[in-house]
């Protein structure tokens, strides 16, 4: 018989998890709960499961309607430190790329090879060398393509996450305090593209209700493109709103910073654009390959 198991909470025990003495329900240094008789019953497991539902729920819901109705207070109580009411930042972005895979309607993450080669800054300086490598392959550029188109749209949408650390290092210089550290940044970055893959997403609706609206009164043509407006407007917007609450800038120097943040943010996409190439250009198989 295991004194652990005994219900009488005056009898100091060892805490089976961290060894630290516990001598009421909890342990005081890890928060291990005292093992009871009633803690191995199977409805101590489902409350236990519903608890954990919920807490995990109640975060999500916290933390994306922080995000959406006052952009930027997110990070602001990260940073001083009101953290356990809401996810993670990092856990948070994963959380809606994967929900991003299933409900984009747009492919502007993944390049196909064509594009790459073709439509990209840096399309000239590498189209020679790759078509050089195919060759020496033994392989010609539309066997290639097929392979590579195939794979770069599994791959590119699970890849977004190496923009976020690009653009930090963009906007630890254009969004530079004293104060703050590079760590700030990236949850800035990481917060922002969560909030772009919701928009990417979310732009329909506004775009449903402009459109319906242009049919009734017969502009449909002239408003035609207005999703691929809506999602840098969406995109400024929370820049300048975190801007002004977390990084309290004021509102010119948001103006300035912006217009810097949109170029910045349109150089790490083509760097990550550059970087999406290359991992999949290593990691298509040409199945007649035989090295
Ligand atoms: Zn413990």
């Amino acid at each position: 018989m295991s004194h652990n198991l005994s219900e009488d909470t005056s009898l100091p025990i060892s805490c089976p998890s961290c060894g630290y003495p516990i001598s009421l329900r909890y342990c005081s240094r890890c928060g291990e709960e005292r093992l009871r008789p009633e803690l191995r019953s199977v409805f101590y497991l489902l409350k236990q499961f519903l608890e954990d539902i919920t807490s995990v729920d109640g975060k999500i819901g916290s933390t994306l309607q922080l995000m959406l109705l006052k952009p930027g207070q997110f990070e602001l109580n990260f940073y001083q430190g009101r953290r356990v009411d809401f996810l993670r930042p990092i856990t948070f972005f994963l959380l809606i790329n994967v929900l991003f895979v299933f409900l984009s309607p747009i492919t502007d993450f993944y390049v196909t090879f064509v594009d790459q080669l073709t439509l990209q800054p840096y399309s000239g300086w590498i189209k020679e060398w790759t078509l050089n490598k195919i060759a020496a392959m033994g392989a010609t550029p539309n066997e290639f393509k097929v392979h590579y188109d195939q794979l770069v749209k599994v791959l590119a949408r699970s890849l977004i996450i190496l923009q976020v650390p690009i653009f930090a290092v963009f906007s630890y210089f254009i969004c530079y305090r004293k104060s703050y550290y590079f760590a700030d940044h990236l949850i800035f970055s990481l917060n922002l593209h969560a909030w772009l893959l919701i928009w990417i997403v979310a732009a329909q609706v506004p775009e449903w209700v402009i459109l319906t609206f242009a049919d009734l009164f017969g502009f449909r043509e002239s408003v035609a493109g207005i999703y691929f407006l809506l999602l840098p407007i969406g995109l400024i917007a929370y820049m300048a709103a975190a801007l002004r609450r977390f990084w309290r800038f004021n509102w010119w120097s948001v103006a300035i910073r912006v217009v810097a943040l949109m170029f910045a943010f349109q150089v790490a996409h083509s760097i990550f654009r550059l970087t999406q190439f290359f991992l999949t250009f290593y990691m298509v198989q040409m199945p007649e390959m035989n090295i």
